[in-house]
């Protein structure tokens, strides 16, 4: 059996980090493949190796001397090497780098090579294999994953050695060019390594105890999840949990295959697990995570008998479709509809309210702006009575005014709607309600 560990780049912003992550490596060994992300900060206001990456592509790109440019980069990788003791020299790499950045091979390749780097050190250091991640993760032409090629190579790659190290972040085109997924996209490269080993477990090792249930930045000292379902854990993703790349479930979903969020500066705590089904037993709290997002907007609609008027919502869906707008919900009354977008959408669609007026004429029309959405999240609700309640009359006796709800059909989570500037409060009520009460 075979675990992947990914590691984020705190975990390796440096070789007293470094030596961490192999001693956490060396102490099982089942943790065979390994997915570094690039060097990260190492005090706040440190600036990211994959941060630093763009900007010297940028300003080479600009006419500046390359050497001048990229060296900030080779010394903090220098550091690392030398800190680390160890013998090789990545000066070939980065003449080749300079080189290539000179001829514009675009942000991606520039972005990509923080975890490039980063994987030839670790794999020296560990005595694996490299592997390059443009030789096992594919794109296709226009950009999108590859996910049946990625799976069918990597996994032949990786069947020939019996540990490697993956560069997270990248991988490449059919003509070989490099393309990154999104930011923080090593977590979803190490989810297609564990799928493509079939791995007992999908290790991702970050700097934080786990998944807090709720914000740190809005909640003090927030408690830890223990057990949380894919299934959750995409809705709290989606919702703003920052964690885990959002992506990042995905593959190993289809292969059920377990995450466990651990922290390298605390290695024996349990961390958290994201599992595929939910455990048997009852959970110690009713509702797993509480997430949030600012900046959505309510489209309120309104039309005399619109509940038998056949087509109205198709109208302003194909409408939306036409103008490429995505929904978020839609709530609606007898005659009366609200559809909550992202306010950035509606921003680069000014004229969107007479488009809807054109092809639905409602009675009235009115865009309600800086809303937020909170998304109370828990596969305990489905089996206890008054989540509900216990939302509302915690926003309640804040005085925080409730202006959309949204219950999933799965009744795994409620969503509600409410002002901007009542967002942080009404996810400490509801934090306060459920974790400090129960
Ligand atoms: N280094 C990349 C970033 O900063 C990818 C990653 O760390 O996952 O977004």
């Amino acid at each position: 059996m075979a675990k992947v560990v990914k590691f984020g780049g705190s975990s390796l912003a440096d070789a007293n980090q470094f030596r961490k992550v192999a001693d956490i490596i060396r102490s099982d060994k089942e943790r065979r493949y390994v997915v570094p992300s690039a060097p990260g900060k190492r005090f706040s206001d440190d600036i990211k190796v994959t941060d630093m990456l763009y900007t010297c592509y940028d300003e080479i790109c600009a006419g500046k001397n390359a050497i001048t440019a990229f060296a900030p980069i080779a010394e903090r990788f220098n550091g690392i090497i030398s800190d680390l003791g160890l013998t090789i020299s990545l000066d070939e790499e980065y003449a080749t780098i300079m080189e290539n950045f000179r001829k514009q091979a675009g942000r991606d390749y520039a972005a990509s090579r923080g975890e490039y780097l980063n994987g030839i050190i670790l794999a020296n250091y560990l005595g694996f294999q490299f592997v390059d991640a443009a030789k096992g993760i594919f794109f296709g032409r226009n950009g999108e994953f590859d996910a049946d090629l990625t799976d069918a190579t990597l996994s032949a790659i990786l069947e020939g050695y019996p540990n490697a190290v993956i560069p997270g972040f990248y991988g490449a085109k059919p003509d070989g060019t490099i393309k990154t997924f999104s930011r923080g996209g090593s977590d979803f490269t190490g989810s297609v390594v564990a799928k493509a080993i079939g791995a007992e477990i999908y290790e991702n090792w970050t700097d934080v105890p786990g998944v807090a249930v709720a914000d740190p930045r809005i909640v003090e000292n927030p408690k830890f999840i223990d057990v949380v379902t894919y299934r959750e854990l995409r809705e709290l993703s989606y919702m703003g949990f920052s964690v885990l790349h959002q992506d990042a479930i995905f593959p190993v979903r289809t292969a059920q295959i377990p995450i466990n969020i651990k922290n390298t500066n605390d290695p024996s705590a349990k961390g958290t697990m994201i599992v595929p089904e939910a455990p048997e037993g009852k959970n110690e709290h009713i509702i797993t995570g509480i997430a949030g997002k600012k900046n959505f907007s309510a489209i309120c609609l309104e039309k005399d008998e619109m509940n038998s008027e056949i087509g109205f919502l198709r109208r302003i869906l194909t409408l939306m479709e036409t103008e490429n707008i995505a929904f978020e919900h839609i709530p609606t009354g007898i005659d009366t509809m609200n559809i909550i977008v992202n306010s950035e959408d509606l921003e680069k669609h000014p004229n969107f309210a007479d488009r809807i007026v054109e092809v639905a004429n409602p009675n009235h029309i009115e865009i309600e702006k800086n809303l937020a959405l909170i998304a109370v999240v828990g596969r305990g609700m489905k089996a206890t009575k008054g989540t509900a309640t216990r939302i509302f009359a915690a926003l309640s006796h804040a005085n925080i005014n409730i202006k959309m709800i949204d219950q999933g059909s799965s009744e795994l989570n409620i969503i509600v709607g409410i002002e901007e500037a009542d967002f942080e409060e009404a996810i400490r009520v509801i934090y306060n309600m459920f974790m400090l009460q129960e």
